[in-house]
């Protein structure tokens, strides 16, 4: 398969949509920070379902890093992601520099309340700006008829689906499965950090998880079963443990006692230096009477 055109400025990508427009292309947009595996191709792939043309982009956004955490050691492989990118159907790699998307002066901020304010918001309070703020550009920029998300970033999805509703932006909004290594390990860029000792000790979070939704779905108590899961994160050996929890689906709100409704479980923990994040659906158990 052909590599993608690479193309670096807003100017040069809105030439080669307007030529697709003109043809009357259906347009897909992926938008990626790079270090490509598996999970990232599956959207792509996704994308190529529903568009003619798909473009993904590769920035690793400064906004939504804070000044403690990786930015510098984010990995990078544009060569390797433009191979990887030709055998999973890309036209065009959009990977412009940090000024061109952030020139001197830029001065405006996305905020999306409520949905970002917890969980990750919480933890990390910077990101879920960063995430709207370059999400709402790169929408602006492709004026897709679809762009493509990942639900293992499951709070990053809701974020932007709503930024998505309330800006008017006219994009379907389409999210791709979780794709995962043999032994569960929900794929990121950041497993590259992991030492062989801490990538095994990975693979227990999604067993815990996994094992959290079977006690929830039997109807146990959320409060019991995410202090259970906390407490077998613990000794998996993951440290700290910022958050595990069973939230509304819909709008991550808390829910009663027990699951009475789609939810989906969360979960974000630390080995060594190196953050992991992960969620699995809460499917709904039928009302109890509701049973027909
Ligand atoms: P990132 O490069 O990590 O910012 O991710 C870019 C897109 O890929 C986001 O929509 C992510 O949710 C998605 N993504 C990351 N990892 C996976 C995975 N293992 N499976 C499916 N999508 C993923």
């Amino acid at each position: 398969m052909r590599e993608p055109i690479i193309v670096r400025s807003i100017a040069d990508l809105r030439a080669v949509i307007n030529v697709w427009r003109r043809e009357g292309r259906r347009i897909g947009l992926v938008p990626t920070m790079g270090a490509l595996h598996e999970g990232h191709l599956s959207l792509v792939r996704l994308a190529r379902t529903h568009s003619d043309r798909v473009i993904a982009s590769l920035f690793v956004n400064p906004k939504q890093f804070a000044a403690h955490e990786d930015l510098d050691r984010y990995p990078r492989d544009e060569a390797g992601d433009a191979a990887k990118l030709a055998s999973a159907g890309c036209d065009l790699l959009f990977a412009p520099q940090p000024a061109e998307m952030y020139p001197a002066g830029f001065a405006t901020a996305v905020s999306v309340s409520g949905v970002s304010d917890d969980l990750e918001g919480a933890m990390r309070p910077h990101f879920f700006g960063g995430v709207a703020t370059v999400v709402a550009k790169l929408l602006l920029q492709c004026l897709p008829d679809t762009a493509v998300f990942g639900e293992k970033d499951y709070q990053q999805l809701l974020v932007i689906r709503r930024l998505v509703r309330d800006l008017d932006i006219p994009v379907a909004i389409i999210a791709g499965p979780t794709v995962r290594e043999p032994d569960g390990l929900a794929m990121s860029s950041r497993n590259a950090y992991l030492s062989p000792s801490e990538r095994s000790a990975a693979a227990r979070m999604n067993v815990i998880l996994k094992r959290a939704v079977a006690d929830l779905e039997r109807g146990g108590e959320i409060a019991a079963i995410e202090h259970a899961a906390k407490l077998a994160l613990d000794e998996a050996g993951f440290d700290p443990i910022d958050y595990v929890a069973v939230r509304d689906a819909e709008d991550l709100s808390a829910l009663g006692a027990r699951v009475d409704r789609p939810a989906r479980i969360l979960a974000a923990a630390w080995l060594g230096a190196t953050r992991l994040i992960d969620n699995f659906p809460v499917l709904k158990r039928p009302a109890p009477g509701n049973d027909a």
